[in-house]
């Protein structure tokens, strides 16, 4: 990644500049595909993809050799479809709505069923048809959100006419902490997972999130699924993030001033200034995704150089301190590194008190966005 300060000069006033590269997303996915082999990996591309624009993420997924895309909603399936060619599959995770059989059948939009009367709905949709539907079983091995609780694995189990004519293509579940290395729940988590399938023997399991895959192929099962790593986050306590990053964001300076010691700075008055500073005001704020909890506490970076955030993250703007800077350093139009080789996506989520889901999901439209 280039480590030089960005100078980019827009007709359109931007006030910043997210640069997504999905070389670096390509990159990700064959890293990953080589550490779950010999099981595939599918793309978890909810959420518009983690914010980057699914229907630009996953078609380079696709390119890489992606065949399964898990999204959380079907108006979500029903967004990406067009992108993305027959062959390849799209799970809803959040489950069937009532109502949305139809549209799921009729588009090819295999859900996830996370519960009995789930189930229940699917095989009557199919019966109505005269079809077999396919599907994936998620049943809850201990987070407790979503699934099949062990009763009604078992209510399943002993009943298997309830599937009438559903193809199962997967027993699926979802680790609650696959990112913590060293976390008891894990191998809990395993063990549920290997109860439950033991009820389904034919069918192969899809259990890992991106942290799951650095956890073992005790925890791969036939299909993996990954969002995060992808997106180039830390998938894992456990190693140094090995994930090439994927975004970059500047944001561009609006107004530089200097003030001398105690004058009040941003809404509120909350930070008052004690020698005579050099500030800049940046035209991002929370709007675009950059925390209100970000306030006193997080900073920008030039070529390198820390310029801390000083008093409240407004709406559509903050003011940073740029003393450490030589006066002439940063002039209206220049831009400074929010998330970038000085300052990763972990690090401004710690920051903020988030992680790095939260940061990306958030970064919103204002941005001039460049896919690379
Ligand atoms: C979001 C999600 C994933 C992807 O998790 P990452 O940690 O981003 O890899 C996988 N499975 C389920 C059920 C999810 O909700």
């Amino acid at each position: 990644m280039n480590t030089q300060p960005r100078e980019i000069i827009s007709r359109d006033g931007a006030s910043g500049y997210l640069a997504i590269d999905l070389k670096a997303l390509q990159q990700n996915y064959r890293q990953l595909v080589e550490r779950a082999a010999p099981v595939p990996v599918a793309a978890v591309v909810k959420a518009n993809a983690y914010g980057l624009d699914a229907n630009r993420v996953a078609p380079a997924l696709r390119e890489a050799g992606c065949r399964d895309f898990f999204v959380a909603h079907i108006g979500e399936a029903l967004r990406v479809k067009p992108f993305l060619d027959g062959n390849a599959r799209i799970f809803v995770l959040n489950g069937l709505q009532p109502g949305a059989e139809g549209t799921c059948a009729d588009e090819g939009i295999i859900p996830v069923l996370n519960s009995l009367e789930q189930v229940e709905n699917w095989s009557q949709t199919a019966s109505g048809r005269r079809a077999r539907l396919p599907a994936v079983l998620q049943i809850d091995s201990g987070m407790s959100r979503l699934g099949l609780p062990p009763e009604e694995v078992e209510t399943l189990a002993n009943n298997p006419g309830l599937l009438g004519s559903i193809d199962l293509l997967y027993i699926m579940s979802h680790l609650a902490s696959g990112d913590e290395s060293d976390c008891i729940q894990n191998a809990d988590q395993l063990a549920a997972m290997r109860a439950a399938s033991a009820h389904f023997p034919s069918l192969p399991l899809c259990f890992a999130n991106s942290g799951g895959i650095f956890l073992g192929e005790n925890f791969h099962g036939a299909m993996v699924r990954s969002g995060i790593a992808l997106c180039g986050g830390a998938p894992t306590d456990a190693i140094a993030n090995p994930m090439r990053p994927v975004v970059r964001l500047d944001v561009r300076v609006i107004q530089t001033r200097t003030v001398p010691a105690g004058t009040r700075v941003g809404y509120g008055g909350a930070h008052v200034t004690t020698t005579e500073t050099r500030l800049a005001t940046i035209a991002a704020g929370y709007a675009d995704g950059l925390p209100r909890s970000l306030s006193h506490k997080g900073a920008a970076y030039y070529n390198g150089t820390r310029l801390p955030i000083v008093g409240r993250v407004s709406m559509d703007s903050i003011t940073i301190d740029v003393s450490a800077l030589s006066p002439s350093t940063l002039k209206l139009g220049s831009l400074v590194e929010l998330i970038g080789p000085h300052q990763t996506l972990e690090a401004i989520a710690a920051d903020a008190g988030t992680i790095s889901y939260e940061i990306l999901t958030g970064l919103g439209d204002r941005y001039h966005r460049e896919y690379r």
